[in-house]
């Protein structure tokens, strides 16, 4: 089975000013879609040649997990963005974050400050656990589903991710973030 790239759900430029259609351009058309390619080129030949995508990340390691891993986790995370959204959470997520947190901001803040110290490569992700809402670091392509979570929003700190629009200041680009945050995606993962 050839796994595609699949289209993003806004046009490239639809995110500006917060993400640039260069970083998308680059990010989407270039890195997302070289780990599709490699992907592609590592299930050749193997046991995960049919398997589907969430398979192959539970039960490979390595390169495959990698590859695999990354092309579901960009996936997700184009779909965690949209223009015009943004603002306060809304819903059940937002219930459960204000019973968790106690409110919004402080939520807002502690996601933030996990985003901008995960060390080097990696993903910060609100993930259900036991019916519990949790802010959770991955290091690289590793991913909430291998750990028995459920993501439900991410926010990918890969330099890939910002350098183009903010260079080294991470904390510009997870403030960014915040305007883009699609509550009606992360509600529909719940
Ligand atoms: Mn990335």
């Amino acid at each position: 089975m050839e796994h595609k790239l699949p289209e993003l759900p806004w046009a490239q430029d639809a995110l500006e000013p917060h993400i640039s259609a260069e970083t998308i351009s680059y990010h989407y058309g270039k890195h997302h879609n070289a780990y599709v390619t490699k992907l592609n080129a590592g299930i050749k030949g193997t046991q995960f040649e049919s398997s589907s995508l969430e398979d192959i990340i539970m039960k490979s390691e390595g390169g495959l997990f990698n590859n695999a891993a990354q092309v579901w986790n960009h996936t997700f995370y184009w779909n965690c963005l949209a223009p015009g959204k943004g603002g306060q959470a809304t819903g059940a997520v937002a219930e459960k974050i204000n019973k968790k947190w106690g409110s919004f901001d402080k939520f807002k803040e502690e996601f933030s400050n996990a985003a901008a110290g995960n060390f080097g490569s990696g993903w910060t992700w609100l993930v259900e656990s036991n019916g519990d809402l949790e802010i959770f670091n991955t290091d690289d392509a590793d991913t909430p589903m291998k750990h028995g979570k459920k993501a439900l929003m991410t926010i990918d700190v890969w330099e890939h991710a910002y350098y183009v629009d903010y260079r080294n200041a991470r904390p510009k680009y997870i403030e960014a973030f915040w305007s883009l945050v699609n509550w009606d995606f992360v509600n529909s993962n719940m």
